[in-house]
């Protein structure tokens, strides 16, 4: 088909065009919650970006991933699909405890993310909660209580609650860092660190950022990630 249109690229994937057609999948084939499916529909996603595309199959397998891709490859479904998809699934291993921890520098990107993340839930019961530096401590704490699955947080003010003993992450799932480099560049990585030492052991760890190779990083992921880990690289193009 593509051939026939002479097109050097596949328009649905920009992979140049191989002789088996095209590789993509559609997100029905990656993502089987219908709830989920449905949200995402109703977000205006057809086909699944290429970071998506490598990222939610590996993370539904249960791998631990280092991913890099440029700002704008769709980064943040890459981790919220897999995420959601598993804790619709399954019922948590400790209702009480946080089942998805999303670590990111800004407040700003914070509220993205959460944004994201409410619009995928918004057929599901499933709660978000943000916890970011410039709100109030008591409202937070309050917020916490409250035991949301989901929690979207910058590392400062998160660090504070863990040292307060208000956050509950012994049974944590799922803990994504994302904007891994610019954490680290914002001199959070003590911070993260305090976190993740509260964080289930067993837990499955995402990092995403836009370089794997900044001074630095590697450490950081050494102690973040503990048992193995693959790497997908998405390249400009
Ligand atoms: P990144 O974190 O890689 O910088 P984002 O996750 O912020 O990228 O996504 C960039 C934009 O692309 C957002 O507006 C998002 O809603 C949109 N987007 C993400 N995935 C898809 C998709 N599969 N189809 C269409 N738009 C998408
Ligand atoms: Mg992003």
């Amino acid at each position: 088909y593509l051939r026939r249109l002479r097109l050097p690229f596949c328009y649905l994937c920009s992979q140049s065009l191989p002789s088996r057609g095209c590789l993509m999948s559609a997100f029905d084939d990656l993502i089987a919650d219908t709830q989920l499916r449905k949200a995402i529909a109703e977000q205006g996603y057809e086909q699944p970006t290429e970071v998506q595309q490598a990222a939610i199959p590996r993370a539904l397998e249960g791998k631990n991933l280092l991913v890099s891709s440029k700002t704008g490859s769709g980064k943040t479904a890459a981790f919220l699909l897999p995420c959601l998809q598993q804790i619709l699934a399954q019922s948590a291993v400790n209702p009480r405890s946080t089942r998805l921890l999303i670590l990111t520098p800004t407040r700003e990107l914070a509220r993205q993310i959460v944004k994201n993340a409410q619009s995928l839930l918004r057929f599901t019961s499933i709660k978000v909660g943000s916890i970011c530096g410039g709100e109030e401590l008591r409202y937070q704490k309050a917020l916490l209580r409250k035991n949301p699955e989901i929690v979207v947080a910058t590392p400062g003010r998160l660090a504070e609650h863990v040292a307060h003993k208000s956050t509950d992450f012994s049974g944590l799932e799922f803990l994504v860092l994302d904007e891994a480099d610019r954490m680290l560049d914002m001199g959070l990585s003590e911070d993260v660190l305090k976190i993740v030492e509260s964080c289930d052991a067993a837990r499955q760890t995402l990092l995403f950022s836009a370089t794997l190779e900044q001074k630095g990083l590697r450490h950081l992921i050494k102690q973040v990630i503990t048992g193995e880990a693959e790497e997908i690289y998405i390249e400009d193009s």
